[in-house]
């Protein structure tokens, strides 16, 4: 029986995520193309934490006919739950392994291996030599050939891209239960899902640094496809799901795709996508979107705020339509053919405003904007930074809200027009970034975060991932979730309540709720309004208490003791 080892290295693209807890497609498409060609073959998917964890899954590897490794970062980004693997790890890893066809997709094997914003990738010939293909096309595609033309890498096309949607439709059905294998099935993985690929700027270049164009104009999966994918996701046992895998979901279907470089959108096959998938997956916990053109939500406002409804209709809160905003000056916007002025992007703020800023019942509001901006675009002065920060505090002051705003630098992709400039940009304003960033953060983000949850707001389903000193990390399952902190030592992956206490410039500190105060922490109960280091000092030496009064009666405050009832466990 033949044996196909998938080693997820991670993918992080523009338009697709593939970073833990997320699993992008490409694990699925590749595992369902080979149990398509034959359902009695064995699959084995690792991530490569697992790798880094256990070495002594090499030795799996090694026995594998095939051997796939997914890797590649396109968009600078900030992980918690898993780095992307290195040129380094790869060689480290694979150099010894010798049984098996070595294929390397993803970003990776298109565009080389991306490391962070601002650096130029490191490109694929550094590992080239340990690999037998390089696949620069579809990996799902090339793997059914190889297994087809029984291992015989030579008859295989590297480049062979498919030529529409439907040919993966049978993939992405046959491989959704590859996911029952990620370390982190089944309640805290979220799976990327596909609606189309190619932007529909494309046919005006698509903006300098995006990867995206370079697939052409859109290509649409079928509404009941989609479905049957989340179908069978969901029967595997899936309950997060993110419709993010695609440049912008408002021009899903839209009238004009391919054609046009702002087509116009299409509510009802929105209604009928989002009816769809929620049909498919009724109990679905998580259900997000991800990017939106500004540019296509400020020219159409009716259509959008229709499509923004269904969007809330089926999704769960806490929802983010990411804004490729990039730059708000007008020469950057020109020169680079960014796709929204700041006029266009300030209104669709607003639309989204409008129709999404209800808290929901995660504590979150059920849909909001976040704007990603990109430095070391060409044309790119001082008075950018100025004309950005002024736009950020007018959306500040008119009391808008933002659910994130992410400052980035531009990874010079080759392919794209950035190869040539974009580190020498980089370079001309790189102290001007950093004290821009320090700007944004203190002036904008930190009070945006204190309108956007305000002191004692309840977050529901924070799952604890990691631990820093006495502080333990936890997030939200979902579109860029807000990192939040919670003093003390409390156990990993499970998920809690929390009442937010304190904020960061980027992350909020919660307590869990309700606050056992007899168990608690120091650390945490420290952390309470009020209580600090000497109070939780005298709280630790006379609980345990029976009664909410025992408690007033240990702290030297009444105030105090009526702020923390509304955040602990009382009687
Ligand atoms: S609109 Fe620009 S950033 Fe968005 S996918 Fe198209 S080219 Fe890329």
């Amino acid at each position: 029986m033949r044996r196909v080892f998938i080693l997820d290295g991670y993918i992080d693209e523009p338009t697709c995520l593939g970073v833990p807890p997320y699993i992008s497609p490409y694990p699925r498409y590749i595992a369902g193309a080979a149990w398509d060609f034959d359902p009695q073959i064995q699959i084995i998917y690792a991530t490569i934490d697992q790798i880094r964890n256990k070495t002594s899954l090499l030795d799996v590897a090694d026995k594998s006919d095939i051997l796939v490794v997914i890797a590649g970062m396109a968009v600078p980004g900030r992980y918690l739950s898993g780095y992307p693997v290195s040129p380094h790890e790869l060689l480290r890893y694979l150099s010894s392994i010798s049984k098996p066809i070595k294929l390397l997709c993803g970003p990776a094997a298109r565009y080389g291996f991306g490391m962070s914003g601002g650096r130029s990738v490191t490109e694929t010939q550094v590992v080239q030599h340990i690999f037998d293909i390089i696949a620069t096309g579809d990996a799902e595609l090339i793997v059914f050939n190889l297994l087809k033309n029984k291992l015989n890498k030579d008859a295989v096309d590297p480049s062979l891209c498919r030529s529409n949607p439907q040919m993966i439709q049978h993939f992405a059905v046959k491989g959704a239960r590859i996911v029952t294998q990620h370390p982190f099935f089944p309640q805290y993985l979220i799976t990327e899902i596909e609606t189309y690929r190619g932007c529909s700027r494309s046919v005006t270049g698509g903006c300098s640094f995006c990867s995206e164009p370079i697939k052409g104009a859109p290509s649409f999966r079928m509404i009941d496809e989609i479905c049957s994918e989340v179908a069978a996701l969901y029967t595997a046992g899936i309950r997060h799901l993110r419709l993010g895998n695609q440049p912008c979901i408002f021009s899903y279907m839209a009238h004009g795709a391919g054609e046009e470089e702002f087509p116009r959108p299409n509510p009802e096959a929105l209604e009928h996508l989002f009816k769809g998938v929620r049909m498919a997956a009724p109990d679905a916990r998580t259900l997000h979107i991800d990017n939106a053109n500004p540019g296509i939500i400020a020219r159409y406002p009716e259509e959008c705020k229709k499509i923004a409804k269904s969007i809330i209709r089926y999704h769960t809160p806490g929802d983010v339509a990411a804004f490729g905003v990039e730059s708000v000056d007008p020469v950057v916007i020109q020169k680079n053919n960014l796709k929204a002025t700041a006029e266009e992007v300030y209104q669709a703020i607003r639309l989204l405003n409008e129709v999404g800023s209800q808290r929901g019942a995660n504590g979150l509001p059920e849909l909001l904007p976040g704007l990603n901006f990109v430095f070391g675009l060409d044309g790119e002065t001082k008075n950018t930074f100025a004309l950005d920060y002024a736009f950020l505090k007018k959306i500040y002051d008119d009391q808008l809200l933002l659910r994130r705003i992410n400052l980035r630098q531009v990874i010079p992709l080759p392919g794209t027009r950035m190869s040539q400039t974009g580190e020498k940009n980089i370079r001309k304003h790189k102290a001007v970034f950093q004290q821009f960033k320090r700007t944004v953060r203190e002036t904008i983000e930190r009070p945006m975060l204190q309108r956007l949850l305000p002191k004692g707001t309840l977050l529901k389903g924070v799952y604890a991932e990691t631990y820093e000193g006495k502080l333990t990390f936890a997030r939200q399952l979902g579109s860029y979730p807000l990192l939040v902190g919670i003093p003390g030592i409390h156990p990993l992956h499970q998920f809690y309540n929390v009442k937010i206490v304190e904020y960061g410039y980027r992350s909020l500190t919660a307590v869990p709720f309700p606050l056992d105060v007899n168990t608690a922490p120091r650390e945490t109960l420290e952390a309470l309004p009020g209580v600090g280091k000497k109070r939780a000092i005298r709280i630790l030496a006379k609980r345990p208490f029976t009664t909410f009064t025992g408690l007033i009666n240990a702290l030297d405050d009444p105030t105090v003791a009526s702020t923390i009832k509304e955040y602990i466990q009382a009687d």
